[in-house]
């Protein structure tokens, strides 16, 4: 059952609020706007890109009280752009305003091993998982062997892009794990180990659920990742259509027994067998969904607008196959620079996005390309092309 405040919807000129300024709140922003809201973004950083596009640019702590009564002056309801914002701030909220997805998914999602606890408990395919809760655990890493190896060693709570996770090839680096997290005095961490799971792709799908229950899926995508980062999505996923089916009944499901409207993404893994295990699910817009900015009539961000705002859903059609590609680190500067990166750029159908981060470290995401054809094909190697291009212009890793 889907729960939270019904009440009526929000009329265009209101103040809608986010927390977190990245791209994801940069987007949502740029969409709100268009819809005609004004948009209140609370991040800490003065830096984040969201402040730019912002009516209200909130930068105290996330621990701050005034900061709180800054946010929530005149906002009409509130969602945020990632799901490490914290819960009781979250909470504290949604006691005064409309907050999707309500603060009580994001303490099922924050913490890996309640997710997949969750998940398990209601019926849903996921890699076997054991869970530790710190360094001391014994019984808990004992526990770890009974997956078999090679497995994954994750941590609880604030993973993304593979960070916070070790992969134990032989019993010999589990203890090797053990032994460096407690060199770093982090023997408190709670931790979560997975047992690998052998897919054949990583797909993605987003679901959104709106404030009277209703749901919708835009088509599930395949997503490549290097180094744990995500590189290159791809839509529609090159599988049988009854695998998509699948995929889309399947996120569906486990984003409803979540039981709060928003926007959400699924990840998933895609077995030989044809079967798949649910990787995470991430309770907000996602880079898998990107390219909806471009190929679809209703991108994910306008959607978290519409979810927010309690209006109609809108449609989750693409209007064109696509392939997106993020740019990390320095690989924005070849699209303006490199002769051959940047004609590739420019050709129809190709849509950069920059996101106007001050610094390019190593693997951040500084950017994405969305190049769509009507031939999934010729999209695909267009974006090969200029990957390509872009590898060659700046060979160390993005
Ligand atoms: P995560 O941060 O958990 O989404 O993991 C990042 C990436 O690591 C995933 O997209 C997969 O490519 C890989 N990965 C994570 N968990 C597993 C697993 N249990 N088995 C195989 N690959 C995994």
């Amino acid at each position: 059952m889907v729960t939270g405040h019904t009440s009526a919807s929000i009329a265009p000129g209101a103040l809608l609020g986010v927390l977190g300024g990245g791209q994801l709140g940069a987007m949502f922003a740029a969409a709100a706007r268009r819809l005609g809201y004004r948009v209140a973004v609370w991040d800490p950083d003065p830096e984040a890109p969201a402040h730019r596009g912002a009516d209200r640019a909130i930068m105290t702590p996330f621990s701050s009280d005034t900061g709180a009564e800054d946010f929530l002056d005149g906002v009409a309801a509130v969602t945020y752009e990632w799901e490490n914002v914290p819960a009781a701030l979250c909470e504290r909220l949604e006691r005064r305003v409309p907050l999707y997805p309500a603060s009580s998914v994001l303490r099922t999602i924050q913490h890996r091993g309640v997710q997949k606890r969750f998940l398990a408990e209601h019926g849903f395919p996921v890699a076997a998982f054991r869970e530790m809760r710190g360094v001391e655990d014994a019984a808990g890493w004992a526990a770890v062997t009974e997956l078999g190896l090679p497995c994954l060693i994750k941590t609880a709570r604030a993973g993304y892009d593979g960070k916070g996770q070790w992969r134990v090839e032989r019993p010999a680096d589990l203890s090797a794990v053990r032994a460096q997290l407690s060199a770093q005095g982090t023997t408190a961490m709670e931790l979560v180990a997975e047992a690998m799971v052998p897919f054949v792709r990583e797909l993605s799908v987003l679901v959104v659920v709106g404030r009277g229950g209703e749901a919708c899926c835009y088509p599930a995508v395949d997503n490549l990742h290097e180094r744990g980062i995500l590189r290159r999505t791809s839509v529609p996923a090159p599988v049988a259509d009854a695998i998509r089916d699948d995929a889309q009944r399947l996120s569906e499901s486990a984003v409803r027994a979540l039981g709060s409207p928003g926007v959400y993404c699924v990840e998933l893994f895609l077995l030989a067998d044809g079967t798949l295990r649910i990787n995470e699910i991430a309770p907000r817009p996602h880079n898998s969904g990107h390219y909806t900015l471009d190929a679809c009539p209703v991108s994910q961000f306008e959607q978290q607008v519409r979810v927010l705002a309690g209006g109609p859903l809108g449609a989750v059609s693409i209007t064109m196959p696509a392939v997106m590609i993020n740019l990390l680190g320095d690989e924005m500067r070849a699209i303006r620079e490199d002769r051959q990166a940047a004609e590739l750029a420019a050709q129809p159908g190709v849509h950069v996005h920059e996101y106007g981060k001050r610094r390019a470290r190593p693997g951040r995401k500084m950017g994405h390309v969305t190049v769509l054809h009507e031939r999934a094909e010729v999209a695909a190697s267009r974006a090969e092309a200029l990957l390509a291009a872009i590898r060659q212009a700046v060979p160390s890793p993005g």
